[in-house]
């Protein structure tokens, strides 16, 4: 999280949607698959052996809106289910972004640096209705193209946190280091401790990499 970010889950935010006109009550809005990149994109997911389930479309407060976002219950590793903690809406071209580097990038480096495949990634929330710390501008939270991820736990039981490993045994550093370093190759932003104190006890990872990613 950012500095005055909070936890803002817009789930009152209705605005824009009250005025709907008279006739017969629509039970939700239609979910992303109404678009065919869309559909493509569930469908590449779904077949990548994530679990999830895609959300309704819907406009929150001003410049902040979940569209075309799925909620993630589990990410597959190469021998199994990977748990996946605190997330909530995320675009699904981000969600599959994250699932490939989960797979690729986090769960072979727990397994060639730490000696022990990845149990499941903490994560420090998506979507909030914010802007960057500082900034008059909305955050890439605030259209759920990003993820905050605090730490990561190994099926042996142990836990690396961003906080305490990025300065901590020289496993720890090398492991959070490659993860990072993997994330830049499939996300447009990537942030980590090395950025900013706001940053301290997480990586930042958002959008979607075109061959330049921005990643400090
Ligand atoms: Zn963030």
């Amino acid at each position: 999280m950012l500095p005055g970010g909070g936890d803002g889950n817009a789930r009152s935010g209705e605005a824009g949607r009250a005025a709907s006109a008279p006739g017969p009550r629509v039970a939700a809005p239609l979910p992303v698959a109404n678009t065919a990149a869309g559909a493509q994109c569930l469908s590449s997911l779904g077949q990548s052996g994530v679990r999830f389930d895609p959300l309704p479309d819907q406009y929150r407060a001003q410049g902040c809106s979940t569209l075309g976002t799925v909620q993630v219950h589990a990410l597959r590793g190469d021998s199994g289910d990977l748990g996946i903690s605190n997330i909530g809406p995320v675009t699904c071209p981000v969600s599959a972004a994250f699932a490939a580097w989960a797979r690729f990038g986090v769960d072979r480096a727990a397994r060639q640096i730490m000696g022990s495949p990845l149990a499941g990634i903490q994560t420090m929330g998506s979507y909030a209705c914010r802007d960057v710390a500082g900034t008059g501008r909305r955050s890439a939270h605030a259209t759920a193209a990003a993820i905050d991820i605090g730490g990561f736990v190994l099926a042996d039981g142990r836990r690396i946190s961003v906080l305490t490993g990025w300065n901590g045994t020289p496993q720890e550093r090398e492991f959070l280091r490659t993860v990072q370093r993997s994330a830049c190759r499939r996300f447009n932003t990537v942030l980590g401790p090395d950025y900013n104190a706001a940053h301290h006890d997480h990586l930042h990872v958002e959008g979607v990499t075109d061959g330049n990613s921005y990643c400090r």
